[in-house]
């Protein structure tokens, strides 16, 4: 794979620094979901190595709506993660490389491996976790990435068996098994649950009762959680969070914390563990652009999905703010980027073919789902309000859709098949611990 890639390249002349500006029809930025869809999509003349170069900083993409479940020993990480550069095969070029800079007037892109010109452009950035305020950064994770989903998990693994053998010993840390969940998004819903499943299946496998109960308490601003969907996901989720002994504290800000613990609304909570699960930011060079964006730096487009002022530069998913005529500004969603990207690839060939007439992009809303542990979930689809074991079937067979290789479809759909049998991955009981 690695010796085909680098026969792409230089076959193509393209990622060599310091080298003269060289130019393509076609330029994606980002192989994330919008990316992809557009290069999955692309219209015949384009769908070719020299017509169409794909720029990604990194060469691995990971698909964070299931990195939640890696973080809790349910999937093994290789499943959800796939190679950028293997969306080129046969389709286009691909250059390893970060954006740095983008300079609309004379269409370059600034690479760390030389300007690259385009005559169409494709920016599908994606975003990054927003980070806490500034006095919270060293105290509070933010859950965003496969890094940060790794990092969780072997805290919370640390934290459980760690805090047995404290109890064991009679000295029992404060907080230990306390876990803090700033945000109450679908990010947060979904953790929140996963965690306290997780504590259940650890309190099972474990010889004794740990002498304080593991304690979950997500905190959320706002009087509802998921306040962007219809309010049946926040009564649905507070009835499964509820059941599963997840705390929930509405209308609640959290703005100190310390190494230890956090200040929850009045009162401070020792925890061990605390996340930040509060919105996204876009990165560079999108939120370096200057022009009219969100509080989370997502760029206005229009209804050709093109930044005002250059039809030519299209600007997909995190990246960009669209607002429906009949929706409103439409949240970062996966499905909002993979129908983006489809209907740019359409957009593209309608401007190859020369049609006079340009088609609006319009969002087809076929529902969300969101999950409530490993039993159970909440979902809307075409209307259809879903709750418990039926909406967690629907929520797996969505992901797996969106899975982007046959590959990470069949070992997610493995790894839940036999996390029954194999248990949670990174949370085994260690072997010098055999009293516990
Ligand atoms: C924890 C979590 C859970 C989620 N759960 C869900 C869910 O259940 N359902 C749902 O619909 N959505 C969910 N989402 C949102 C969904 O993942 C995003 O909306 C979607 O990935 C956005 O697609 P994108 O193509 O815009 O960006 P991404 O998929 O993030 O791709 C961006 C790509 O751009 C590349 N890139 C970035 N900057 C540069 C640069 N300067 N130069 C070159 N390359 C660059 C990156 O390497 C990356 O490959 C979740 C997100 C997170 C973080």
């Amino acid at each position: 794979m690695r010796e085909e890639k680098r026969e792409n390249l230089r076959e193509s002349g393209w990622g060599t620094r310091g080298e003269a500006r060289r130019s393509v029809q076609l330029v994606v930025v980002g192989g994330g979901l919008a990316g992809a869809a557009v290069i999955r999509n692309l219209p015949s003349p384009l769908r070719r190595p020299g017509a169409t170069l794909l720029i990604d900083r990194n060469d691995s993409y990971t698909f964070a709506p299931l990195i939640h479940e890696v973080a809790v020993g349910r999937i093994h990480p290789g499943s959800v993660v796939s190679n950028v550069s293997a969306l080129c095969r046969n389709r286009c070029d691909y250059l390893h490389s970060e954006v740095t800079e983008l300079s609309p007037e004379t269409r370059t892109l600034t690479t760390t491996s030389g300007p690259v010109g385009y005559e169409r452009l494709v920016l599908a950035t994606g975003s990054r976790a927003a980070r806490p305020p500034a006095d919270l950064v060293p105290h509070l994770q933010t859950f965003h990435t496969l890094d940060d989903a790794l990092r969780l998990r072997s805290e919370l693994n640390g934290a459980w068996w760690t805090a047995l053998e404290t109890d064991r010993r009679g000295d029992t840390v404060p907080g230990a098994r306390t876990i803090v969940i700033v945000g109450g998004g679908a990010t947060g819903v979904e953790l929140s649950a996963e965690i306290a499943v997780l504590f259940d299946y650890l309190r099972k496998r474990s010889r004794r009762e740990p002498a304080v109960a593991p304690r979950i308490v997500l905190v959320e601003a706002a009087d509802r959680l998921m306040g962007w969907l219809d309010p049946f996901f926040h009564d649905a989720a507070m009835r499964q969070l509820f059941l599963l002994g997840v705390e929930v504290r509405l209308g609640t800000l959290v703005e100190e914390a310390t190494s230890d613990s956090v200040r929850v609304g009045e009162e401070w909570l020792p925890a061990a563990t605390k996340l930040w699960t509060a919105g996204i930011e876009t990165v560079s060079p999108v939120s370096d652009l200057g022009i009219e964006s969100d509080a989370s730096g997502r760029v206005r487009v229009d209804d050709h999905l093109t930044l005002p002022g250059h039809p030519e530069v299209y600007m997909l998913g995190d990246a960009s703010l669209y607002k429906d005529p009949g929706l409103g500004p439409l949240p970062p969603t996966g499905s909002l980027a993979v129908q983006q990207g489809a209907w740019v690839a359409r957009d593209l060939d309608r401007w190859l073919r020369g049609a006079e007439r340009r088609l609006p992009f319009r969002f087809s809303d076929r529902g969300y789902a969101v999950s409530l542990g490993p039993e159970s979930a909440v979902a809307e689809v075409l209307g259809r309000k879903l709750e418990g074991a039926a909406a967690q079937a629907l929520y797996r067979s969505v992901l797996l859709y969106f899975l982007k290789s046959r590959r990470d479809r069949v070992l997610t759909g493995a790894d839940w098949a036999m996390e029954r049998t194999i248990g949670r991955l990174g949370f085994e009981r260690p072997r010098n611990r055999a009293a516990l």
